[in-house]
């Protein structure tokens, strides 16, 4: 399929669209459009779509490619209103220190190595980094991601670092295109997620649903929506 050039796609327009989307969604679900949180997954686009974004109001931008993403932030440093950065890919131990010095969220954390790094490496004049444990909800050899019932020791570790600041949980699941299969594994984030609140853990975030589930993962209780393609048009690859 040929793609659209960059500079073809209307970003406003379809921020528009994915907006109106997220606000159905909800209303059909009995939540508050309010509290699920837009992340514009930016990664392999240019900055200069990043700022027609901004200027369409969107705050929230996910990036996964460190180097990409520093270049972007340096060129956005000065862009009114400023830019929520947050990392979504997996996090090697030699990235830790640029990701906790850029960005306000990483949201694929699934070793307690990681998040000591970047708990230790958070400057001190930064609030603490958000984070959310990335859980392989399908159990997929070629996923990220803690093991279901692995996330209680990791999250009681986690939850004592100075420099971050457990949110909740995140994933990806095994792709399917039926609404009814969709929810299943965001269900089941949700399960553990409530199983660590009765556990005492203040959570508040589950990072889930994508541009082909972005409604499955709403419904099922997701407050932050991680959406690139809908947006800002296919990626090469
Ligand atoms: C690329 C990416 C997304 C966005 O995917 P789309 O299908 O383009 O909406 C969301 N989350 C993560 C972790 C990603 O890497």
């Amino acid at each position: 399929m040929a793609e659209t050039p960059d500079t073809d796609i209307d970003v406003a327009a379809r921020l528009a669209t994915v907006r109106d989307q997220i606000a159905a969604a909800a209303q059909a679900h009995a939540r508050a459009p309010n509290t699920i949180t837009l992340v514009a997954i930016s990664k392999k686009k240019p900055a200069t779509m990043i700022e027609t974004a901004l200027a369409a109001g969107q705050r929230d931008f996910g990036e996964n490619y460190l180097q990409d993403a520093l270049d972007k932030i340096d060129a956005l440093a000065d862009a009114e209103p400023a830019p929520i950065w947050h990392f979504v890919g997996d996090i090697q131990s030699n990235k830790t220190r640029d990701i906790a010095a850029h960005f306000a969220w990483a949201h694929a954390v699934d070793r307690f190595k990681i998040a000591r790094r970047l708990s230790e490496q958070r400057p001190d004049d930064m609030a603490p980094l958000n984070i959310c444990i990335q859980v392989n909800i399908d159990d997929e050899d070629s996923k990220s991601g803690v093991a279901p019932p692995d996330v209680p020791e990791l999250a009681a570790r986690i939850a004592e670092l100075p420099g971050v600041c457990l949110r909740g949980l995140m994933t990806i699941p095994a792709y399917s295109d039926d609404f009814e299969a969709q929810r299943k594994p965001f269900a089941r984030l949700r399960d553990i997620q409530a199983d660590l609140v009765a556990r005492g853990f203040a959570l508040d975030t589950l990072s889930m649903g994508m541009t082909a589930d972005i409604d499955a993962a709403i419904a099922e209780g997701a407050t932050h929506v991680r959406v690139g393609t809908a947006i800002f048009g296919a990626r090469d690859t």
